[in-house]
């Protein structure tokens, strides 16, 4: 495979369409191990989680889980704003409810910890975080996730729903930034 050019950034191959599978598939069995006996609402948060959500979900055999979609903002280009903005909020009732947040990638953790905390303001039950990519050396937030499909080191990446600045998002693997 080649490397990409988005806007002014080149980017290499660097997770494979197959790898990314794989670990989705382990993830769901143990998300379908855990929450058997549950009704869990899978809370996808988009945009960058949209592709993430749709193969993991697919691959839950709970047969009381249902999905749901909420968008947040922290990212402009490259670099997060350190703001983060609930665009448009949960329309659900979660009092009493299992939440599986559903999350493209955990980076600083900020993201996480905000989402977290606006959730627990309307009392479920359990609060779950399921995130397809995690850059352990730049987690600032003492933040629990309890379902990591691949660790990656922190350079930023494109591919499979991530964008960089809306561009890329199509991709099927996952690139890397290319640095100059
Ligand atoms: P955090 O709040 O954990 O610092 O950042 C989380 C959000 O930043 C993610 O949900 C994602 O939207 C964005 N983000 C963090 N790292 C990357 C990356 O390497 N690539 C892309 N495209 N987005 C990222
Ligand atoms: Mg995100």
């Amino acid at each position: 495979m080649d490397t990409i050019k988005l806007k002014d950034l080149t980017f290499k191959p660097y997770i494979s369409k197959e790898e990314i599978a794989t670990a989705v598939k382990n993830v769901a069995a143990r998300i379908n191990k855990d929450l058997a006996d549950k009704n869990p609402l899978f809370l996808c948060v988009l945009n960058g989680a949209f592709v993430f959500a749709a193969d993991l979900f697919r691959e839950i055999n709970i047969p009381d889980a249902e999905i749901s979609f909420i968008r947040m903002k922290s990212y402009i280009g490259t670099h997060s704003t350190g703001e983060v903005h609930m665009i448009s909020g949960l329309h659900e009732d979660i009092s009493g409810r299992t939440v599986v947040i559903i999350e493209d990638i955990v980076d600083s953790g900020f993201t996480l910890i905000q989402l977290k905390e606006k959730l627990q303001e309307c009392n479920p039950a359990d609060i779950k975080v399921a995130t397809l990519l995690f850059k352990p050396e730049s987690l600032k937030y003492d933040v629990n996730i309890d379902y990591v499909a691949l660790d990656i080191p922190p350079a930023f990446i494109v591919g499979y729903g991530l964008d960089y600045d809306e561009l890329g998002r199509n991709l099927k693997d996952i690139y890397t930034i290319v640095q100059d």
